[in-house]
């Protein structure tokens, strides 16, 4: 199944990635977490990135385009995959739509996750991930059993540098700008769902799984 999250920064496209990716066992593309990785290990991909993810802006579509045409080539892609933040600019949409007919795939579903706007700083100025496992929690909404711990692997949790007030206000300018005019796009090709992502956690999964199976 190759399955597509939409909604702006802190809809909880993770969260529910990673629940979603274990039921049904196929891997999460997060373009986010790789510009992180490679940002940690400094290489030139990270570099390149830094320079616009520390300021809250969209990386170059090239760069980003680059990094999934790679990854949806490799082999545990092949039963299907879940994207999470991209497309997010709509040359980038044409650009997956191109690399998937190159592969003699489609997407199947794109779920986008409603959330108003008000409600977005508090869910990012207070998420905490794992530096382990990378799972992520928040201190009010979802927090660990014991502070600055991960309950899943024990790992130790860090707030991420974009996560500021500043900086969110700066995301979510772009998410409107840039990355919104994606639901027409996809909703004119017929595949566009939409789930309330202001509900419980565990409600949003049911609501996204029952999207998944067809049987909501
Ligand atoms: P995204 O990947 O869309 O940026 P995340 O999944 O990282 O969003 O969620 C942002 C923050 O909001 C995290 O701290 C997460 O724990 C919290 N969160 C996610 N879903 C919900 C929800 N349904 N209700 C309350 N808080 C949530
Ligand atoms: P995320 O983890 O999805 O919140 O992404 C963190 C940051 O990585 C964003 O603010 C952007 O700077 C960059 N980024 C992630 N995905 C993309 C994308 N598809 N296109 C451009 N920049 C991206």
């Amino acid at each position: 199944m190759n399955i597509l999250f939409m909604g702006p920064p802190g809809a909880g496209k993770g969260t529910q990635a990673e629940r979603i990716v274990e039921e049904f066992d196929i891997p999460h593309i997060s373009t986010g977490d790789a510009f992180r990785l490679a940002m940690k290990q400094g290489t030139p991909l990270g570099q390149k990135a830094k320079e616009y993810v520390d300021q809250g802006l969209l990386v170059p579509d090239d760069v980003t385009n680059g990094i999934v045409r790679e990854r949806l080539q490799q082999d545990d892609c092949a039963a299907g995959f879940l994207l999470d933040g991209f497309p997010r600019t709509i040359s980038q949409a044409e650009a997956l739509d191109e690399m998937l007919a190159g592969m003699n795939r489609k997407l199947d579903h794109v779920i986008n996750l409603k959330v108003d706007r008000s409600l977005l700083l508090a869910r990012l100025t207070g998420r905490r991930i794992c530096k382990s496992c990378g799972s992520t929690y928040h201190v009010l909404f979802n927090p660990p059993v014991e502070e600055g711990v991960c309950a899943k692997c024990g790992g130790e949790l860090y707030q991420r540098s974009d996560d500021t007030e500043e900086k969110v206000g700066t995301r979510l300018d772009e998410y409107i700008s840039k990355t919104a005019p994606l639901l027409a796009y996809y909703d004119k090709q017929d595949l566009l769902r939409e789930v309330d992502g202001e509900k419980e956690i565990d409600t949003v999964t049911a609501e996204i799984a029952d999207c998944l199976r067809g049987t909501e």
